[in-house]
């Protein structure tokens, strides 16, 4: 699959991967009142997923770790979301050792 935001490519896993890694800032959190939200918009078509966070604690070490499992769930859905959407991007040929992926842009 190819990463919509760079060059990269791999199979849907290191996908998700690579955006937990390069593209955290990508997921949104949001508190509006007492509730908390999680959101994530599609690049490619502009679609967004929202979701409520219920955290069960407010200490800050926890929110921090909390967030990153967001991400991962977020992340999750955004690839779910493309396979399905945009099967474009959900090319087979990045798989095995990656030859031909020439990685651009900043490191
Ligand atoms: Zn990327
Ligand atoms: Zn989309």
């Amino acid at each position: 699959m190819d990463c919509p935001w760079c060059d990269f490519a791999g199979t849907p896993r290191e996908l998700h991967a690579h955006l937990g890694e390069a593209h955290p800032e990508r997921v949104r959190f949001e508190e509006r009142g007492s509730s908390r939200f999680y959101g994530i918009d599609c690049p490619i078509c502009d679609e967004g997923y929202e979701h409520i966070v219920k955290p069960r604690s407010r200490d800050p070490g926890f929110m921090e770790e909390f967030q990153r499992e967001i991400r991962l769930v977020a992340f999750d859905m955004l690839v779910n979301h493309m396979l399905g959407e945009h099967s474009e991007y959900a090319t087979e040929g990045a798989e095995g050792d990656g030859a031909g992926a020439v990685p651009e842009g900043p490191a």
